[in-house]
């Protein structure tokens, strides 16, 4: 075999060799359009569905359904506030001293004492700043402040009453005048503040143990909006089954009134 020959026959091996290959070989399929990985971030998780349990009959009752069979218009339950107002000629029928030359409404007085006593054996000292107010003494108090405003003529007398209004209760709407209300401290000196004062350890434990001697928080931070008030020392005796119903449905003397 010639050389020309033996080129001939190698091309025509290589010719073969590569048809065969070519023909074994599918061709690739087009690449996929690549899916883009979202980020992580940007995956929405569906939500599972929140089961919403049946409510149960004995664990979530109807507010009303357990309401105390008590008449709302007994005199420890008197609703005192800018809306309703009590007289000038209003007082309890009988006051008596408690300490620090305050009053308290004679038929609360050994509630209150009980409740102050408790707190002294814990180890806190009381002090009282305020029981009782009679009408006259609250008029004296809320037109003094306004007069104070007004003095030096930056304001006009109307606007001075208004402003007053932020810090005294105007006239009869004051719950001192029932003489169920007392503002409790744990020192003479003790600066009326209620942000700095509203964790103060006695009324920690004020707090917690006042419904056993039938007494609420009556001004707390959280029904500021529906009292006017935020006032951690004042504490009011509604009597110990409106008061254990009070604070454990997490109302005001306001919400509980109104339920009945
Ligand atoms: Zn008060």
């Amino acid at each position: 075999m010639n050389q020309s020959k033996q080129r001939l026959l190698l091309f025509v091996l290589c010719i073969t060799l590569l048809l065969v290959v070519s023909a074994r070989v599918s061709p690739a399929p087009p690449a996929a359009e690549a899916e883009p990985v979202p980020d992580e971030r940007e995956i929405d998780v569906p939500e599972e569905p929140e089961e919403t349990p049946e409510p149960s009959p004995e664990t979530t009752p109807n507010i009303r359904d357990i309401l105390p069979d008590i008449s709302a218009s007994d005199w420890y339950l008197k609703l005192v506030n800018n809306t309703y107002v009590l007289p000038p000629s209003f007082t309890p029928p009988a006051v008596r001293e408690i300490q620090d030359g305050q009053y308290f409404d004679s038929r609360a007085t050994d509630a209150l004492n009980r409740m102050l006593d408790a707190a002294r054996g814990e180890g806190y000292t009381v002090y009282i700043g305020t029981g009782y107010r009679p009408y006259r003494t609250q008029a004296t108090l809320f037109y003094g402040k306004a007069s104070q405003i007004a003095w030096g003529g930056a304001v006009e007398y109307a606007e001075a009453e208004e402003l007053a209004r932020q810090t005294v209760a105007y006239p009869g709407t004051s719950e001192h005048q029932l003489g169920l209300a007392v503002d409790i401290l744990d020192a003479p000196d003790t600066r009326m503040d209620a942000d700095t004062l509203e964790d103060l350890p006695l009324y920690v434990w004020l707090r917690a143990h006042c419904v056993d001697y039938g007494f609420i928080p009556r001004y707390p931070r959280a029904k500021q909006d529906l009292t006017g008030w935020f006032e951690p020392w004042h504490y009011r005796y509604v009597g110990e089954t409106a008061a254990r119903y009070i604070l454990e449905n997490g109302l005001c003397l306001e919400e509980f009134i109104a339920l009945y």
